[in-house]
């Protein structure tokens, strides 16, 4: 099985998980965007490869039934579609991505949350300063680290 990782489930992990993973490179930017001072310490044990164009489009297209298309980046959406291309599973915290997953029938884990079963509501949480904000962008205003989705209690 080959887990596809995207910028929540790494930031979220201490080390690389055992099992073959992989991501697309538009996480890897993301965590030297950041500055992530595990990217050196993972260096090129961290696969990446692209997504197909195809896979692509399913994923837009299942993300706009789901109405997660607003909260999911292009570089989340590829790793949807780089799992649909490479048969693995998502390993994410993002409840949008894990949901279109689900809805796609690709199979789905969460590292620090249970998962999902039903998503209704949303919030967002900055992985640095820890402020909630009730809309998603890429970055925090406060302190300009990314944001992590969470389901409202
Ligand atoms: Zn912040």
């Amino acid at each position: 099985m080959t887990l596809v990782l995207d910028s929540s489930a790494l930031f979220s992990m201490e080390n690389l998980p055992e099992e073959d993973s992989v991501c697309p490179p538009g996480v890897v930017r993301e965590l030297t965007k950041y500055k992530d001072p595990r990217l050196e310490l993972w260096g090129d044990m961290l696969r990446t490869s692209d997504c197909s164009s195809e896979a692509m489009k399913k994923v837009e297209e299942a993300a706009r039934k789901t109405g997660d298309l607003g909260r999911l980046s292009p570089v989340d959406m590829s790793v949807i579609a780089l799992a649909l291309d490479v048969d693995g599973t998502v390993l994410s915290d993002d409840f949008s991505i894990l949901n279109v997953c689900t809805v796609m029938g690709i199979p789905n884990r969460s590292v620090g949350t249970k998962g999902i079963k039903k998503v209704e509501k949303w919030n967002y949480q900055c992985i640095g300063c820890k402020k909630w904000y009730k809309e998603r962008s890429n970055e925090c205003p406060i302190c300009g680290s990314p944001m992590k989705s969470f389901r409202k209690k």
